[in-house]
């Protein structure tokens, strides 16, 4: 059995703690059989700031890319807020989007049953809810040039963003949308602002037409932004593949993840293109920081990080059997009663983010 090659970036705060529940998690699919996995290790953010200066070395850029998958915990934390901008922590997040080309970010929004009542919406909003937001991690205002501040004088300035979206961009963003929904439930919400922006009108043009010429299979609708974030706190359900820019989609996940109970659930994935052989680069990392506040107490949750190692065998590794099993033993433990502090809501006690660790390995 050939092995597939993770580059595990534990990170900063919290980082280390949940990660070290991700290697259980991977050790017990190598002892089962289910596929050998072979681990480097490396530092991003303050870790590696501390370490050599950088907010990642070269050297960890050369593993990243070697790598089948990176699996990355979380960056930052006050101990660097005075760091040059350069090398900040999240500078080492962006340099790995970035170089490894990773511009789809998958992040699923999942309702585990049990968890229902520590939504902040009624319990028949969310109860069973399962959709995924796709959003394009490498374009769009976050990147548009000109970016700029202009002192105008006589203390007047003019800050400038710059939307700009090209027709291959949308149009790869919006079959990795399409291909996904053929897997889930076979519809694709795509949303924009097409009644006010040129890049929206665009968009909205160019998934249209991918969507007639590749797959008219595909149930495909279009949703103004504003009404999206308002349909998704609404009724959730009605959703199956949300497709969006970069902008919105960071506004519209973290909307998203909060429907499901706590930010420590929802792990990520980030694609790149597609090599001759159809593999992509990836990397996989839960959607919350390093939270700082609760850092070296052994109470985080480390759910987050341990479903990351499940989309990375679903989406790196093809062993979607696997990816399902993990999630059902995520399901499985909380439907048990096991919480970690920050899904603890009613429940009489919680456990320590090792014991829930535990937990899962022996569910799984
Ligand atoms: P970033 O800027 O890196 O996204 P943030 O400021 O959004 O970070 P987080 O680090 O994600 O903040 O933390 C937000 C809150 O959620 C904090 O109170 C933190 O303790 C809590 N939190 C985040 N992740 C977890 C987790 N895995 N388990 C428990 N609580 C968590
Ligand atoms: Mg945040």
């Amino acid at each position: 059995m050939s092995a597939f090659k993770l580059l595990l970036l534990p990170g900063d705060g919290i980082g280390p703690e949940i990660a070290a529940e991700a290697e259980k998690v991977i050790a017990l699919l190598t002892r089962a059989g289910v596929a050998q996995f072979e681990i480097e290790r490396g530092l991003v953010g303050g870790a590696a700031y501390d370490a050599h200066g950088v907010a990642i070395s070269e050297d960890d850029m050369k593993r990243a890319h070697a790598a089948d998958a990176v699996l990355l915990a979380a960056v930052g934390g006050p101990k660097w807020d005075g760091v040059p901008y350069d090398v900040r922590p999240e500078a080492g997040l962006l340099r790995l989007r970035k170089d490894l080309g990773l511009f789809a970010n998958l992040r699923p929004a999942i309702c585990y049953p049990a968890l229902a009542d520590a939504s902040s919406l009624k319990r028949e909003v969310v109860d069973g809810l399962d959709i995924m937001i796709v959003r394009e991690l490498t374009g769009g205002v976050y990147f548009g040039e000109p970016k700029e501040i202009v002192d105008l004088g006589e203390g007047q300035k003019r800050a400038v963003d710059t939307q700009v979206y090209e027709t291959f961009e949308i149009e790869r963003i919006g079959r990795v949308a399409f291909e996904l929904a053929r897997k889930r439930g076979n519809k694709v919400t795509s949303s924009d602002k097409a009644n006010v922006m040129k890049s929206g009108y665009l968009w909205r043009e160019v998934v249209t037409a991918l969507h007639k010429r590749e797959y008219a299979d595909v149930q495909l609708e279009h949703m103004l932004a504003d009404a999206l974030a308002m349909q998704l706190v609404r009724w959730p359900k009605q959703f199956d593949v949300v497709v969006t820019d970069n902008l919105f989609g960071d506004m519209l996940s973290d909307e998203a993840s909060m429907l499901t109970g706590s930010l420590g659930m929802l792990p990520s994935a980030s694609l790149g293109a597609p090599d001759e052989k159809g593999k992509r680069k990836a990397m996989y990392e839960p959607c919350h920081g390093s939270a700082p506040d609760i850092a070296g107490k052994g109470v985080a949750n480390p759910i987050a990080m341990i479903g990351s190692v499940g989309m990375a065998l679903r989406y790196s590794f093809d062993l979607p059997k696997a990816a399902d099993a993990i999630e059902a033993a995520i399901g499985g433990v909380l439907a048990k009663g096991l919480r970690t502090a920050d899904i603890k809501g009613n429940a009489p006690s919680s456990v320590s983010t090792s014991a829930m660790g535990d937990a899962i390995v022996a569910e799984l």
